[in-house]
């Protein structure tokens, strides 16, 4: 017998143990997880030249409350416009420069809004 044929009749097993409800459940977090970390391993510390340049792009504004910046370490943020792009995560093209509190309004609103159209709680969210 082949190893996934194994453990598929394991999994059967186990699917019949715990009922279908609660086999569900298992293998969606699972599979949440793995998106999670997808997404954390994309995530990468730019280094400061990479701030320098979007600053320059934007012309030192924050595209989030229009208003200007200060580029200093602390004060502002690398933000990527479209948090769950599956390819193209770290182009410039998804990346903006923002400041640090405009971005963090922005993620906690995201969170929200990724929660209403996942129909999850926020909590299964963060
Ligand atoms: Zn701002």
């Amino acid at each position: 017998m082949s190893r996934i044929q194994t453990l598929i009749n394991r999994l059967e097993d186990l699917k019949s143990e715990f009922g279908d409800w609660a086999f569900k459940q298992a293998v969606q977090s699972i599979r949440n997880r793995r998106l999670d970390n997808r997404h954390r391993e994309h995530r990468k510390r730019f280094p400061w030249s990479k701030y320098q340049a979007l600053y320059r792009r934007q012309q030192g504004i924050c595209p989030l409350c229009r208003e200007a910046m200060v580029l200093l370490r602390g004060q502002v943020e690398i933000d990527h416009k479209d948090p769950n792009r599956p390819e193209g995560f770290n182009d410039a093209d998804n990346l903006q420069l923002t400041h640090r509190a405009c971005n963090r309004r922005k993620s906690s609103r995201s969170i929200y809004e990724q929660a209403k159209k996942g129909g999850k709680s926020i909590i299964q969210c963060l």
